[in-house]
């Protein structure tokens, strides 16, 4: 079938190349688990042959996301840290890579502590600042690497400007999308080299699946992507694979949901006299507010909230009983992480307070439930938690 750009993005999510299989009519990607595919010419070889080089179900799911994403082609990893580290293979020794300084605490690991041994430099900017990262810019350069809005704290980076501070300095920009996915934001439009993934969150969205994925647009960036997926190998499995292709049907309206949802449980932390500050693109008043709306359809459907100290805190989560309190985000239910002690463990403490992810800093991925239940069950976790401190004379 062919595709129209015309249509709407929820529609393209189900009418895509991915809609019926060729062979036999299934409206359902099927799951091929050979290894190897038996050739019929001696000489000329079939489309596939072994499947860590390609695989059918993989290559759907490759095929939906670059589509979706308005690249050229799609990479699938067996993890969103997979398909990062690959990326960043496409450096060498020498070269050096301006990063986002509050970025996830896997790529911040690769970087300080596998990337570095390896001769690749980098310096941490906040990316929000254009000034602060022209001064990290050296004369060997060569990746820009930009997540937004950042894990934990939201801050959001002006995709196209740092993709033309990029050009200028023939560097590539990568751009860690995980966080809205391309239902929000579509980072190649924007100028972007590289879309990063981890699949395991909102484009799966069921929390039963560890993927990651790659987008680009340029042909020669796309055969050098692949020359590095095929030689480490760390590709998706099919399974995986299909159990992302499903979960992608419902991303928008997933999507949908939590963004609303989202929106009216951080109205509520705003006003709750026991909640510090809230973190959250959707505020009017958020620093990059109008940036955000400029290059993203939403506010996405994520917030972080800072509470009176790291005791309200244990207090708070021993007593909030809807969300599962875990690392991750992006699913069906609501997930409320600790940074500190999940996303940012792997940061060393002075660094990761430098960046002001306290240890009283909660991170809230919001999910498909009713948020009154949600802001009920921390209104009474919050007002449990203000008594507990009233007990010992503490006022929150
Ligand atoms: C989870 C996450 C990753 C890492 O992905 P995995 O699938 O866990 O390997 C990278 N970037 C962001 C923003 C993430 O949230």
């Amino acid at each position: 079938m062919k595709v129209s750009r015309e249509i709407h993005f929820e529609t393209r999510l189900l009418h895509n190349s991915q809609k019926t299989d060729q062979a036999t009519g299934a409206v359902s990607v099927p799951i091929h688990h050979a290894s190897t595919f038996h050739q019929f010419d001696i000489e000329n070889f079939g489309k596939y042959d072994y499947s860590r080089s390609s695989n059918p179900t993989r290559e759907a799911l490759e095929q939906a996301i670059a589509a979706l994403e308005e690249g050229t082609r799609g990479f699938a990893f067996s993890s969103g840290m997979a398909a990062i580290s690959t990326a960043f293979l496409l450096l060498s020794s020498g070269d050096h890579v301006v990063i986002s300084e509050d970025v996830y605490g896997g790529t911040y690991r690769m970087v300080t502590e596998v990337l570095s041994r390896m001769g690749i430099e980098y310096t941490f900017a906040d990316m929000t600042d254009l000034h602060a990262v022209r001064e990290a810019v050296q004369t060997n350069t060569k990746v820009f690497y930009v997540e937004t809005p950042s894990n934990p704290l939201l801050k959001v980076t002006d995709i196209r400007a740092v993709s033309e501070l990029a050009k200028e300095h023939n560097a590539l920009i990568f751009v860690d999308n995980t966080f809205l996915t391309p239902a929000l934001q579509k980072p190649l439009l924007l100028g972007a080299d590289v879309v990063l993934h981890s699949a395991t969150k909102f484009l799966s969205g069921h929390s039963d699946v560890v993927a990651g994925l790659a987008v680009v647009k340029d042909e020669e960036l796309a055969g050098r992507l692949y020359f590095l997926q095929n030689t480490i190998g760390a590709v998706l499995g099919v399974q995986d694979a299909w159990l992302v292709l499903r979960g992608l049907k419902t991303l928008h309206v997933r999507l949908e949901q939590s963004l609303k949802s989202a929106a009216q449980i951080a109205c509520f932390l705003r006003t709750h006299p026991a909640i510090h500050k809230v973190y959250f693109p959707g505020f009017e008043d958020h620093p990059q507010y109008d940036l955000q709306h400029r290059q993203a359809n939403g506010a996405g459907a994520i917030l972080s909230f800072e509470l009176a100290g790291k005791e309200a805190l244990y207090q708070f989560v021993s007593n909030v009983e809807i969300p599962v309190f875990a690392v991750s985000l992006g699913a069906v239910e609501s997930i409320l992480s600790y940074p500190a002690k999940m996303s940012h463990a792997s940061m060393p403490i002075e660094e990761r307070k430098k960046r002001g992810i306290s240890d009283s800093l909660l991170r809230l991925s919001v999910g498909l439930e009713n948020p009154a239940d949600i802001i009920k069950d921390f209104s009474a976790a919050l007002e449990t938690t203000m008594q507990h401190f009233a007990h010992q004379g503490v006022k929150l």
